[in-house]
């Protein structure tokens, strides 16, 4: 049986990138590019509450750094490198291969390289713990207390998907193989935006990123910002794979619906051909949904003009039902 640090050497080392020290020593070493702060941040992943233990290993390495590096583009940073912390109550090698492989090649992806970490057996299932490092230059980063009223309200790519397979995976929506194949990607291998949120730094006023459902999470915002939003229901971009789900399903995926790993922004509205411009130039779509309003709270008008009632609540780990 594999040694734990055969099991590092071949799965988790890697060449470290140039003036770097990986995977080996006591402690990872890295520059910082003269001026800049670095943004650090960390996520735990936990068997049975953010994974299902039969997920596909690869997606499961894939999405424990893409939460991560997601923190990383809600601030505006750019990825230096990232440490892994895993807990496993056995080694089997296919799995841990696989999971290095989703993992490796998101780091590739986003130039976030894996630098270190460690690695324990456990008695209770598996647990993950990634740690990221990314640079920004001061004042730039998108922190979540500079809405200001008059700014537009951005989402990029699609929301809902992510809600829906959950649903569909967990029982709480009657099996439909269909839904779940066109949904279930977005639950299993969310793209965190990386490329748009440095483009943002310095441009977009505050983001956070859609972990826990638009309205939780932009919740998060106004309350640091001291300010409110006013959003337009009808311009919530959702997934196309959502056409004809029940439209109560569908506002509650839109609204509440976590694990997105989209960036929810705001940016005074001159901004918004320079919001368009660094969308495009990252590939990724962007949608304006609202607008900051001084007076605190959150509005979502119907077609009809009204505000909503009856708004869904997001993902809380500490919630009672
Ligand atoms: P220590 O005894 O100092 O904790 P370890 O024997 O745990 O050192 O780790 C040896 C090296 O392997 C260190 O450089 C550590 O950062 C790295 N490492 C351990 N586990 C992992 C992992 N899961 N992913 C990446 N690097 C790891
Ligand atoms: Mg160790």
């Amino acid at each position: 049986m594999a040694s734990e640090f055969d099991l590092i050497d071949r799965y988790f080392k890697r060449p470290a990138p140039a003036g770097m020290l990986g995977v080996g020593d006591d402690c990872a070493l890295f520059g910082v590019p003269a001026g800049m702060q670095v943004a650090t941040s960390t996520d735990l992943l936990i068997e049975g509450r953010h994974f299902y233990p039969d997920v596909d290993p690869r997606a499961l390495g894939h999405k424990a750094l893409a939460v991560n590096v997601s923190d990383l583009a809600a601030m505006g940073a750019g990825p230096i490198g990232c440490l892994l912390g895993l807990a496993l109550p056995a080694i089997e090698p296919a799995w841990v291969a696989a999971f290095a492989e989703g993992f490796h090649a998101l780091a590739a992806a986003s130039g976030c390289p894996l630098i270190g970490g460690d690695t324990t057996g456990s008695a209770l299932g598996i647990a993950i713990s990634v740690t990221v490092f990314g640079a920004v230059a001061p004042g730039q980063a998108l922190r979540r207390d500079g809405a200001r009223a008059g700014d537009q309200v951005w989402v990029s790519g699609t929301l809902g998907a992510a809600d829906i397979a959950y649903r569909l995976l967990s029982g709480q929506m009657p099996a439909d193989p269909g839904l779940l194949a066109a949904t279930r990607g977005a639950l299993e291998w969310p793209q965190p935006r990386y490329a748009l949120g440095q483009a943002l730094a310095g441009v977009a006023s505050a983001a956070i990123d859609i972990s826990d459902g638009l309205l939780q999470d932009l919740g998060h915002v106004l309350k640091a910002s001291d300010a409110g939003a006013e959003l337009q229901f009808a311009d919530l971009p959702a997934a196309p794979s959502l056409a004809g789900i029940d439209p109560v399903r569908l506002r509650h995926a839109l609204l509440g619906g976590g694990d997105v790993y989209e960036l929810c922004f705001t940016a005074a509205p001159e901004q918004a051909d320079t919001v368009r411009a660094a969308a495009a130039r990252a590939g990724v779509a962007v949608t304006a949904i609202g607008r900051i309003t001084a007076t605190p709270g959150m509005v979502v008008l119907g077609p009809d003009g009204q505000p909503e009632t009856d708004l869904p609540r997001g993902f809380d780990h500490f919630s009672t039902p």
